[in-house]
C-alpha cells in the first residue's frame, strides 16, 4: 500500500535520491528544504528539476521551500497532511565547518529534530527515520564501529549535535511510543554529491585543477558507501517500525583514500595535485561500519562496489560539467 511521507532535506544530495525512490515506488512525498547556501542553491534547484523531469511523482510530489528552524513549521506540515512516516534528512553537514558555527548546527540538527518529534507525538505517525552519521563514533577505540558503542566522545559540534538528536529520539520513543530509527551514514558518494566532500573535490581538481588538501598523504581509510545503497537502507528502515533502533549504513569495507583517488585518476587519465595537510582534529584515521545489525533487521545489502561506484560518480560528474560548459 502506498504511503505518505515527509522527507526533509528533499532537495539535497541524499534527500533527492530518497525522494525519487519513494515516488518511483508509488508513495506520496511532501518534501521540505530551505535551499540554503551551504553549497550553491542552484544545485538543489537542479536536483528538484531532475525529480520533476524524470516524470516520477507528478501530483504525488509536493515541495515546500521552508526553514525547519521556523517554530511552528513542523506542526503546520503535520496538521495539513497525515504522514505515515517522517524521513528527516535535512541537516547541516560538514564536520570542520561546524567548529565555526556550532549554534547553527545545533539549531538545525538538534532543535529542528525536537520540533518534528514534538509535532509527531500528537499524531499517528508510524515511523520517524533520522539521518545520523558515522562521525558520532568520534574517539572510539573499537573497530569496526558497532551500534552498541557509547559514542560519548564526538570530535566536532556536528557529531555532538547528531548524537544528541539520536538520544532525544529515545526519549520520544520512551514517553510517547514513537518508533524512531537513527541511520548512521558512512561517507556517502555518487551523483549529485555535495561539492564540499572529498570525492567531488578530487574530481574538481582533476577537471579544473582546483586546489584540494590531502590529509595524512592519503593514508586515511573511509567506508565509502554508494548513494543507491544508502537509499535502499533508508527505504527499508522507513518500512519497518522497530521501536527504537540505531543502524550503521556503510559498506563494511574501508578503502584507503589514496586508492579511491587512484581510481578517479585512472578514469580521468591524469594525476591529481594535492596540498599536503595533517589530519584535522575533527577527523579519525579510519571509519569502518559493522553492518551485521542492518543486514539482520533491515535486510540491508550494499551492492555497489567502490570500483563501480566511482565509475558511476565520475560519469555523472563529467556529464554535469560538459552540460554546464555547453550552457555557458
Ligand atoms: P545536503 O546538504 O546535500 O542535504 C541536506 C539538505 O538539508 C540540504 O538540501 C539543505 O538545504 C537542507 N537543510 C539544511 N538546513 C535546513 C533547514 N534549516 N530547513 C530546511 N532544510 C534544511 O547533505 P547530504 O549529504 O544529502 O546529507 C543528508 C543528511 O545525511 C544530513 O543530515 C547529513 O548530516 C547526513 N549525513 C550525510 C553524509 C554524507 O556522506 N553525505 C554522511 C553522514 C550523514
Amino acid at each position: 500500500m502506498s504511503k505518505t511521507i515527509l522527507v526533509t532535506g528533499a532537495a539535497g544530495f541524499i534527500g533527492s535520491h530518497v525522494t525519487h525512490a519513494f515516488l518511483e515506488r508509488g508513495d506520496r512525498v511532501v518534501g521540505v528544504d530551505n535551499l540554503n547556501d551551504f553549497y550553491a542553491p542552484e544545485r538543489k534547484r537542479a536536483n528538484l528539476d531532475e525529480l520533476r523531469q524524470n516524470g516520477v511523482g507528478g501530483k504525488q510530489f509536493t515541495f515546500v521551500e521552508a526553514d525547519l528552524r521556523n517554530r511552528g513549521l513542523a506542526d503546520r506540515l503535520l496538521s495539513e497532511n497525515t504522514f505515515d512516516a517522517i524521513v528527516h534528512l535535512a541537516g547541516m553537514g560538514g564536520v570542520r565547518n561546524s567548529i565555526e558555527e556550532p549554534r547553527l548546527y545545533f539549531a538545525v540538527n538538534l532543535e529542528s529534530t525536537l520540533d518534528l518529534l514534538e509535532a509527531a507525538r500528537r499524531r499517528p505517525v508510524e515511523n520517524f527515520v533520522f539521518a545520523s552519521t558515522s562521525s558520532v563514533y568520534g574517539a572510539t577505540e573499537r573497530i569496526p564501529f558497532v551500534e552498541t558503542d557509547p559514542c560519548d566522545r564526538p570530535l566536532a559540534p556536528y557529531a555532538a549535535s547528531k548524537r544528541a538528536a539520536e538520544v532525544l529520539g529515545f526519549t520520544y520513543h520512551h514517553l510517547h511510543r514513537l518508533n524512531f530509527t537513527a541511520l548512521r551514514f558512512f561517507t556517502v558518494y555518487g551523483p549529485r554529491n555535495r561539492p564540499d566532500m572529498m570525492a567531488y573535490k578530487v574530481a574538481d581538481n582533476l577537471f579544473f585543477g582546483r586546489e584540494v588538501a590531502l590529509y595524512n598523504e592519503g593514508r586515511v581509510w573511509r567506508d565509502w558507501t554508494y548513494v543507491d545503497d544508502i537509499v535502499s537502507g533508508v527505504l527499508a528502515a522507513t518500512d519497518r517500525p522497530l521501536g527504537y533502533e540505531i543502524f550503521n549504513l556503510g559498506r563494511g569495507e574501508p578503502v584507503l583514500l589514496a586508492d579511491f583517488i587512484r581510481r578517479l585518476e585512472e578514469l580521468a587519465g591524469r594525476k591529481a595535485n594535492f596540498v599536503p595537510a595533517p589530519l584535522p582534529d575533527t577527523d579519525i584515521l579510519s571509519t569502518h561500519a559493522d553492518i551485521g545489525k542492518a543486514r539482520r533487521l533491515l535486510d540491508y545489502q550494499p551492492r555497489v562496489s567502490v570500483g563501480e561506484g566511482v565509475a558511476r560518480f565520475w560519469e555523472w560528474y563529467r556529464r554535469r560539467v560538459l552540460v554546464a560548459k555547453r550552457a555557458a
